[in-house]
């Protein structure tokens, strides 16, 4: 049978339930600490099944229900197999502690979420591991930075905050030849939208906090890996105790059921609402690689099959004031962190603080956008309003 497509999927992966009789078309929630075994033998071969995805052995790593969306997320993204830990971070840590040791050199993209920074700036150097951060816009160059102590490349694109779309195939074909283990944060494209592992990384991250649970009401890590990583990765999760609940990797589970419907819809949105902005005489560039305008356009096209709702806009040069007037107004837009629920948000962000290969040098202020499931008329109408204040807070100043 023809493999089937990425919305025929969501709906069907990670289901099977094994129970006799009739079953329920969701899996429960299975909330465990103690697993109960029949006899000594059963008892003791949980030891020869610690990495097996399927063994339900203690609470600690897993039940029925993570294992679920576990299996439906190593489905939807082409892996070996996914570990579902307890948030985003806790997966970007988990992937890079599976990799290095003391002494090991990484190499990680200028643009990458600021957590991963200080995960690097940080922990990392504690424990002896050097970072070089890399120009995302490097492309093949990265031959150029890559050490005989280099363990790991980190890529994720389009970049937090600034969104600059990287050239996997050209870093992994690199990374391939060297050794180097690729990890990718594919957070903002989701798997439906970019496919890192046939894109050559070995292991791909997500903040399944974001789109796959898709309400802002649960936090959820995702790691899917190739053969050769899977039970690294798995391993590493266990040794530091991390791993979903079974409440949130249910909400994970019943998010990605309609993920692909809400994906077109934010597709759709946001993409009326960038070329909105784009044509504001306060917005002096628009941060979103769908717009054929953005510099990752072309690489963008090429390498996904969509863009979700989240972006990057720079207004030209305008106090704090005004921007607070503009976005404390908003009826519809959010102040918060996080994103990929099905509520607009607007927040100003600071690039300039956290990068150190290329400057961030924007004269005006940049804010984040993400682009809800609302109408896009009333979103266009209240950011109107919005600059509206902006303009009458800036001429007063
Ligand atoms: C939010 C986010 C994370 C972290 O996810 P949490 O679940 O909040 O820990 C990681 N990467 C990216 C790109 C994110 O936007």
């Amino acid at each position: 049978m023809k493999k089937a497509a990425p919305q025929t999927r969501l709906a069907h992966a990670g289901r099977r339930l094994a129970c006799k009789g009739g079953r329920p078309v969701n899996p429960p929630v299975v909330r465990a600490s103690t697993i109960l075994f029949d006899s000594v033998e059963d008892l003791l071969a949980v030891h020869s099944h610690r990495l097996d995805p399927e063994f339900v052995s203690y609470g600690r790593n897993g039940t029925e229900t993570s294992f679920s969306l576990e299996h439906a997320v190593a489905e939807l993204e082409g892996g070996a197999g996914c570990v579902a830990v307890g948030s985003g971070l806790a997966a970007i840590t988990v992937a890079v502690l599976s990799q290095i040791k003391q002494g090991d050199h990484l190499l990680v993209a200028d643009s990458v979420y600021a957590p991963t920074r200080k995960l690097c700036d940080g922990l990392l150097t504690r424990f002896g591991v050097e970072t070089t951060y890399y120009d995302p816009l490097i492309g093949a160059g990265i031959a150029d930075l890559v050490r005989a102590n280099t363990r790991v490349i980190f890529l994720e694109a389009p970049g937090s905050l600034t969104f600059e779309i990287q050239d996997v195939p050209a870093i992994t074909k690199v990374a391939r030849e060297a050794g180097v283990t690729t990890i990718m944060d594919n957070t903002w494209a989701t798997p439906l939208f970019f496919q890192p592992l046939a894109h050559g990384v070995d292991i791909s991250v997500h903040a399944g906090t974001k789109y796959v649970v898709g309400h802002s009401d649960a936090m959820l890590g995702l790691v899917i890996a190739n053969e050769a990583q899977h039970d690294a990765v798995r391993q590493q999760a266990q040794d530091l105790g991390h791993g979903a609940s079974p409440d949130d990797a249910w909400l994970g589970l019943r998010g990605l059921r309609t993920m692909a419907v809400r994906l077109a819809q934010h597709q759709t949105n946001a993409l009326q609402v960038a070329q909105w902005l784009q044509g504001r005489p306060e917005v002096a560039r628009v941060l979103y690689p769908a717009l054929p305008s953005d510099p990752g356009h072309a690489i963008w096209k090429r390498d996904f099959h969509g863009a979700s709702g989240l972006m990057g806009v720079e207004l030209h040069p305008v106090g704090m004031e005004s921007v607070a007037d503009l976005l404390e107004g908003l009826d519809y837009f959010g102040m918060g962190y996080s994103w990929g629920g099905y509520e607009s948000l607007a927040i100003p962000t600071f690039p300039a603080k956290l990068r150190s290969a290329v400057p961030w040098d924007a004269a005006g202020p940049l804010l984040r956008l993400h682009i809800g499931l609302e109408d896009p008329a009333d979103l266009i109408a209240d950011l109107e309003a919005g600059f509206h204040r902006l303009r009458q807070r800036a001429a007063a100043e």
